[in-house]
């Protein structure tokens, strides 16, 4: 939104996601001020959602019955996903694609990382779905889409072996980022992985804690995605994905929701999983949900000279009105509150 206009209510400022009350002035885009009150509208102010990790061009497949084995359903090049990808029309995966996105404003995300396949075809696809939705996109493309994306998506070292430090290095010289899935079924990828130096690692569902020290020594943030690795029985208890020890260790941790053939990309959702299974605070968990729109260079925190990317609830609707403690509420039970809007810019 261009122009001038003042967003008032109860804000969840910074990174510590404080409640106060204030008013939020934004200019062409900008949060220039952000004054204190001592009334206002029982309106919720919350940073817009960056989720780290989507395959949304599988839309294609949603919710298909489909037993197997996690390598049967998803892996490259012949597992039941990039079979259906292959047989899909352009114009039906676009609109697939387009509905996904919509699904993902209306529920409060403003951008998004996300792994397409299918060469630089899949990339421009994407791009065209993308047209005029106004979301901070980072697309991690492959089999030379990596070319026309903003970087190189690995689908697991053990996909490429040796010439996976090949593909990295060239994706490298050609100034692209670097994500690769690792630690997904096991972790017996991880440390090539490592080695690899990315942008981004993807799971990390069975890290141990040797891989975890490693990873926040390097500094690569880790996307978990625990309900996908619940749908496809990589998961069976809260050590997998290893939360509370990657945040012990000090990995910067980012949420994603992964393939939409079997999760909605709904991020209030995942923040309500993790809050249940794992019992963190709100702050930590709408940090992991925040956070990875360091991935597209930005923040979508709340505070002075930031773009604003804000989530507004009714906070007089239902039953918000007696919440204790909205940034608890919004972890929790986002999706059965009334979000009014998506701030994008
Ligand atoms: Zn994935």
């Amino acid at each position: 939104m261009g122009g001038e206009y003042t967003v008032e209510g109860r804000a969840l400022i910074g990174e510590s996601f404080d409640e106060q009350r204030v008013a939020l002035h934004i200019r062409d885009g900008i949060i220039v001020d952000i004054e204190e009150r001592s009334t206002g509208p029982d309106r919720w102010i919350c940073p817009a959602f960056f989720n780290a990790h989507t395959h949304i061009a599988d839309t294609v497949a949603m919710d298909i019955d489909a037993p197997g084995s996690l390598s049967e359903l998803v892996a490259p090049p012949d597992g039941l996903k990039h079979r259906l990808l292959r047989e899909t029309a352009p114009g039906d995966l676009i609109r697939a694609m387009r509905g996904t996105v919509d699904v993902m404003k209306r529920t409060g995300t403003s951008g998004f990382a996300d792994f397409r396949e299918g060469g630089r075809e899949g990339v421009f696809a994407l791009s065209t779905a993308l047209e005029g939705c106004g979301m901070d996109v980072v697309i991690f493309g492959r089999d030379g889409g990596e070319a026309v994306a903003n970087g190189l998506g690995i689908s697991s070292v053990r996909e490429h072996g040796n010439r996976t430090a090949d593909l990295v290095a060239e994706a490298r010289s050609t100034g692209k980022m670097v994500a690769l899935h690792a630690g997904e079924k096991d972790g017996r990828d991880v440390e090539d992985a490592i080695a690899c130096a990315p942008d981004l690692l993807v799971h990390c569902t069975h890290a141990t804690d040797y891989h975890l020290r490693q990873i926040a020594d390097a500094g690569i943030p880790v996307a978990i995605c625990p309900r996908s690795n619940w749908r496809l029985g990589v998961a069976s208890s809260r050590d997998f994905p290893p939360v509370r020890r990657m945040l012990e260790t000090g990995c910067e941790v980012f949420l994603g929701t992964d393939n939409v053939m079997f999760v909605q990309p709904d991020m209030g959702a995942e923040m309500s999983f993790v809050s249940y299974v794992y019992g963190l605070d709100p702050a930590t968990i709408l940090r992991m949900a925040t956070a990875g729109a360091a991935l597209a260079k930005t923040s979508y925190l709340i505070e002075e000279q930031r773009k604003a990317h804000l989530i507004t609830v009714d906070g007089a609707g239902g039953n918000a009105l007696f919440s204790k403690n909205i940034a608890k509420s919004v972890v929790n039970r986002l999706n059965s509150l009334s979000i009014e809007g998506t701030i994008l810019n």
